[in-house]
């Protein structure tokens, strides 16, 4: 019964809008080539079977290893053979962490393995791993009333997910909070809902603290290691990680465009990062951002579009355990920082339900908003908040630049986020196309518009 409602509310909401409520004269010469592309994006499923070449050959692109590489080499080798304008690569340098063999088990009751993934940026153990007693925490406040028991365990921070933006703090920080009172390492209970016992990884930061060997370890685990704590056992657990850093890498972030028709030197900015960490083949985080964000410019050469501005793409490179492509991206172009009229980015995957979100002056967005009208058929009209995104931010930054995002369900994307089930199976292709076909017109239409997108 729940689900027929809520599928009545679906239909109710995401139908087109009256005809009335969207018209705006000035759209009306977009209008055609808006409907056009939709067409195009969603007559097939092109953008998916790319994403699958792309992750089936080349897995998941950790910065620093080969994959990446060679997947570079694709991206550059594919958008020319697109047609894009000035395909290039520009040099990036990252930092390489790696992640060597790893594992958890309880040793004493024994004996269970854990479900567990280091997390990137740890140290090692010593080498034969570190074994201690658990000490579990359910926040930071705990830790810190207790502080006096943490010395010579391994802290266990059992934070149940409430949003990325809130427990994301305990990967990034468990550490560092744990370190000054003893703690030998820590684990954390992996960040995200609920999944199938799969242990999610990601970066965290010692930040001047002590390093110890930081690594998150499936929900289910970190419950049951509460549980038996909870019945007055004392938990051993024993952990082996060989992570670490070497030199840093040549990388590189990867440029395609369409070279504006009126104004080139005014510049639609989209992109996903083409990085990943190195479980899984990074399809949701983020393969199917850079796809889409690629589809609005391909979808424009195959249609015969040459905006007005330039459009350019970037697949940015290192977003995950540096953000070097985004950094290095604003310091190339920061004396164009001012003329970037938009900045799209697309790292929250494609999950229906899907929304599109804006960071902007009250101008810009109701251009925006119009310009969203001719989303109608795709049910992506309504313009919500929340237009950042880690890559773009830096220029964003630098230029006062407006900034849309692509967002696809948080509850579906972060089930999966940095795990082995990261792959293109969970992603369905009429997801893809919508994504693809929604980015294609809000690109084409500020690229092509007479007025420049306000600031
Ligand atoms: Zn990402």
């Amino acid at each position: 019964m729940l689900a027929l409602v809520l599928l009545a509310a679906f239909l109710l909401f995401s139908g087109p809008v009256p005809r009335a409520q969207t018209q705006s004269a000035w759209l009306e010469p977009y209008r055609t080539d808006a409907t056009r592309l939709i067409a195009a994006a969603t007559a097939n499923q092109f953008a998916w079977d790319r994403l699958a070449e792309l992750t089936d050959t080349y897995g998941n692109r950790l910065t620093g290893s080969a994959n990446l590489t060679r997947a570079i080499a694709w991206a550059v080798e594919t958008m020319k053979r697109d047609g894009l304008d000035a395909v290039r690569t520009e040099k990036v340098m990252g930092p390489q962490w790696v992640r060597g063999q790893e594992r958890a088990l309880i040793v004493d009751p024994p004996e269970h393995p854990l479900a567990m993934l280091g997390l990137g940026g740890s140290v090692a153990t010593p080498a034969g791993g570190l074994e201690a007693e658990v000490m579990v925490v359910r926040d930071f406040q705990e830790l810190t009333a207790r502080a006096h028991e943490a010395k010579g365990k391994i802290v266990l921070f059992n934070v149940p997910y409430t949003t990325y933006g809130q427990t994301v703090a305990y990967r990034a920080g468990g550490a560092k909070a744990a370190a000054p009172h003893g703690a030998v390492a820590v684990l954390v209970r992996a960040v995200g809902p609920m999944g199938l016992r799969t242990p999610h990884t990601g970066g965290m930061q010692y930040e001047g603290a002590t390093p110890i060997p930081a690594a998150a370890i499936a929900a289910e685990d970190a419950n049951r290691l509460q549980r038996l704590v909870a019945r007055g056992q004392r938990v051993r657990v024993r952990l082996e990680m060989q992570a670490h850093f070497a030199a840093d890498v040549e990388t590189a972030n990867v440029i395609g465009e369409i070279g504006g028709r009126e104004r080139p030197e005014e510049v639609v900015l989209v992109g996903g990062h083409f990085d990943s960490w190195d479980v899984g083949t990074g399809a949701s985080d983020d393969g199917v951002g850079c796809i889409v964000t690629w589809e609005a410019l391909r979808l424009m050469k195959t249609l015969g579009l040459k905006p007005r501005r330039t459009v350019r793409l970037v697949l940015f490179t290192n977003e995950e355990n540096g953000l070097r492509g985004g950094t290095a991206y604003r310091d190339a172009y920061k004396g164009q920082a001012g003329q970037h009229v938009l900045a799209i980015e697309s790292d929250s995957g494609v999950f229906a339900p899907a929304r599109l979100g804006f960071t902007g002056s009250d101008a810009a967005r109701a251009l925006i908003q119009e310009i969203a009208s001719l989303l109608a058929p795709l049910g992506l009209q309504q313009v919500g908040l929340g237009g950042g995104g880690a890559d773009i931010g830096p220029i964003a930054q630098a230029g006062k630049v407006p900034m849309l995002a692509y967002q696809g369900d948080a509850t579906k994307y972060f089930t999966i986020h940095h795990t082995p089930a990261d792959t293109v199976d969970r992603i369905a292709p009429d997801e893809v196309a919508k994504a693809a076909a929604a980015l294609a017109v809000i690109t084409y239409v500020v690229a092509e518009m007479g007025e420049t997108l306000p600031k």
